[in-house]
Order: C-alpha cells, then structure tokens, then sequence
C-alpha cells in the first residue's frame, strides 16, 4: 500500500481580536499544522497548532512590554474555546512526507516550534491505525533543538510511538539537543547542528540511499546546519554544491525555516 501524502500543511491563520485596533484585519501569520489529515481526534474536522507566544522585553522597562507583544500569537494563545478564528489554508507543499515507498527513512530536524509538522507525521506513522501505519518501513529519526529539558514538546508523544513500532518494522529514533544542559565536542553548547553531527556518518548514509531531510524551526539554525554539513563534506572529501544539488534534485531536502 502507498504511503499516503500527509496534510503537514501549513495552515494561513489569519487571527485577530477586536482588541487590538481599528476592525481592519490584521495581516496573515502562517502556522504549520501539527497533526495528520485526520485530527488529534480522527474526525478530520480538527487541526492542531504549535504557537510559540511572542513576547517582547523592554531593555528600559525590564519587563515585558504588553503594548508591543505578537497579535496573533497572543491570541492564539489566549482564545477561549467556542471563540471564532479566522483561518485559510492549508498552503505550502515543502514539509511533504514522501508516498511513492513506504521503506523511506525521514530524517526530521527541528527547533522550538518547528516540531509542528512532524507531530503530524509521527502521529501518521506510529499512533493511528490507518494503512499508511501499517505499511511504514522505514526509520523516522527526530532532532529536536530546545534549550532544556523543560522546554521540550510532546515528549509523551514521541516515547509513546518510539515504543509502538509498525507492523512491517517502521520504527521513530529520537535525539535531542539541549543547547543549555548539554555540551558538544568542542565543550561549547550543544546547538542542533551539533547533535546532527554527532551522526553525520549514518545521516550522509542515509541521504545516499534516499532518505528525506526536512529542516524546520527558525531561520537562525539554518547557518550553522549549512557549515555543519559544509565541513563533514569536507571531510568525506563530497562537493557539498554538488551533493546539496542532487538532494534538491531528487526533493530530499525540505526547508520551512521562519
Ligand atoms: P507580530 O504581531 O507579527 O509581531 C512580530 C514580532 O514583533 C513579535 O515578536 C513582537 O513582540 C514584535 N513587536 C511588536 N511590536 C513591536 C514594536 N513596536 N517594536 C519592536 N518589536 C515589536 N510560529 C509558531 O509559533 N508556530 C508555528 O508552527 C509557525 N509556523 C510558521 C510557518 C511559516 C512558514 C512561517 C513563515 C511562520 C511560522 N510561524 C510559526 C511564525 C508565525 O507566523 C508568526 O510570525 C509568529 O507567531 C509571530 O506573530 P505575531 O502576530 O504573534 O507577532
């Protein structure tokens, strides 16, 4: 049976509290989708969100400064159940599992709240009872970035599915970077990018044999991945253009970094 594609979509939710102003809608904030075409509950008439409550800390007043917090995640966060959001979407074709094998091994790589899309796919692959479970073969590897153990997100989830491998082997790896309770070889803080590398063998073994990269979280990680992967190219003695060009060639390599 084929690997169905997943609705790790992103969803355009356009919120807004009468609150905050003049009864224009504000402008359009994206928010990845974090759970499977289904829903949390299986009806498909729900869809989860990760949102990170932006904030904003006034030097001066050393405190937060209320007047200048994120609208919609503020609301987001805020909303009362039965409260109406306006939503459009699902938009975006990037943060796609693959359908053509079922054998195909997921690497996931994600900070903060960039963990969004792969909820829905590890709940796809490991927590619902649909034929996209049953069929799912392959490794689904997750590096998660926080800064420590507090900060982690569905922990629950994951040793749930990291405990329930599919019938036809598929299982979930987990590792996770604590940028502040951990250290990387160089004695530094043990940042994302880090923590890839510590497998950087068994992931460029990986990528050779097809497997998919997906990188999602906010823009900074990608700077110090990209070096990352520049030197164990290095290293290996790999044209990393090259190399980078054929996984973009073949799709393996899926960015949603904001
Ligand atoms: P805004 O109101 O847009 O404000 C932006 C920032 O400016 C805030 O930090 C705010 O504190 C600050 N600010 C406000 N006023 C001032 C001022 N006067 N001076 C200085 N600074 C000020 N976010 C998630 O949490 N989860 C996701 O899954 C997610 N997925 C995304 C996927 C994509 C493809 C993209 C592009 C973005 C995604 N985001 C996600 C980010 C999200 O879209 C919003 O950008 C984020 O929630 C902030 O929106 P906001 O309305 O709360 O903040």
């Amino acid at each position: 049976m084929k690997l169905l594609l997943l609705s790790s979509l992103l969803c355009s939710a356009s919120a807004f509290s009468p609150a905050f102003g003049d009864g224009k809608p504000h402008s359009v904030r994206l928010y990845s989708i974090a759970s499977s075409r289904y829903g949390d509950d299986m009806t498909g008439n729900t869809a989860s969100l990760c949102v990170r409550r932006a904030t904003y800390w006034c030097e001066e007043l050393k405190a937060d400064d209320p007047a200048k917090k994120g609208i919609c995640s503020n609301y987001l966060c805020d909303t009362a159940p039965g409260a109406e959001v306006k939503m459009t979407g699902p938009s975006g074709k990037v943060m796609l599992m693959p359908e053509e094998d079922p054998k195909t091994d997921l690497i996931m790589v994600a900070t903060g709240t960039g963990i969004a899309p792969y909820r829905g796919f590890i709940r796809r692959l490991f927590m619902e009872e649909t034929p996209a479970r049953e069929a799912y073969a392959g490794e689904a590897w997750l590096f998660l970035g926080v800064a420590n153990s507090d900060a982690l997100l569905y922990d629950d989830e994951w040793q749930e599915a990291k405990a329930n491998p599919t019938a036809n082997g598929g299982k979930l790896r987990l590792d996770y970077a604590l940028s502040r309770e951990a250290t990387n070889k160089k004695g530094g803080k043990m940042y994302i990018q880090d923590k890839v590398e510590e497998y950087a063998d068994e992931v460029f073994t990986k990528l050779d044999t097809g497997a998919h990269i997906y990188f999602c979280g906010l823009k900074g990680m990608m700077p110090g991945i990209q070096d990352m992967l520049k030197e164990v190219c290095a290293g290996k003695g790999i044209d990393y253009d090259e190399w980078l060009g054929g996984l973009k060639k073949n799709k393996q390599w899926h960015v949603e970094v904001y």
